[in-house]
């Protein structure tokens, strides 16, 4: 890809596979489609369900896989065989940090607290000014309806500032969602609340 700005998408998504095969497919397809784009992936590194579903797109596409596992959670049943890299963490909180630093975009599949839990800490590091990196998420099946439409009301109610926007984009399929991540332009007026040093 000449002058792609976005090289590296990191992917929150389920340790479990839920309940519908739909769920596995979709992930299988983003990261296939993540490969199609020349995009390479930034993710937990386990093997299990939709996390090894979407690892093993990317690399059956011909793309660069990163791992990123805290040590409590690298023993073999957990981590991913085929990691092109495997960052070993001390805790959960470097790893996440470790997964912003490598990652230009992120996107969150469907998934359970893990999910949830990285999907609002980087919606919120982009709220502080951390980094102004676009964030999608994938809604397959309408999984993804009921955090929409709260996260509407909190920018209705003035919880959430109208800058995140265009932060976050939501779309049904994997094509239409890396399009925008690919078009994103970060938002001018990002308030800068906490500087890097
Ligand atoms: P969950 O949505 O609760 O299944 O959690 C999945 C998310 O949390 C992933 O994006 C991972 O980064 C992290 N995570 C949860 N469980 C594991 C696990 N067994 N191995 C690696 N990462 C995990």
């Amino acid at each position: 890809m000449k002058d792609q700005k976005l090289k590296w998408v990191g992917v929150y998504c389920g340790s479990r596979d839920g309940a519908k095969p739909s769920y596995r497919e979709a992930a299988h397809a983003f990261g296939r489609e993540l490969a199609k784009n020349g995009l390479s992936l930034v993710y937990g590194g386990a093997q299990s369900g939709l996390m090894g579903a979407v690892a093993d797109g990317v690399l059956e596409g011909g793309q660069a896989v990163t791992g990123v596992l805290p040590h409590g959670l690298a023993r073999a049943e957990f981590a991913h065989p085929r990691l092109t890299t495997l960052h070993l963490t001390e805790s959960m909180h470097e790893r996440k940090a470790k997964m912003e630093s490598l990652s230009d975009a992120f996107v969150a599949l469907p998934g359970g607290f893990g999910t949830l839990d990285e999907l609002f800490e980087i919606l919120t590091w982009a709220q502080v000014g951390l980094h102004s990196k676009p964030v999608g998420l994938l809604n397959v099946g309408g999984y993804w309806d009921p955090l929409e439409a709260q996260i509407r009301m909190g920018f209705d109610e003035g919880f959430i500032p109208p800058t995140l926007k265009t932060t976050l984009v939501v779309e049904k399929t994997p094509a239409a969602l890396i399009a925008r991540l690919l078009a994103h332009a970060p938002p001018p007026s990002a308030i800068k609340w906490i500087q890097r040093e």
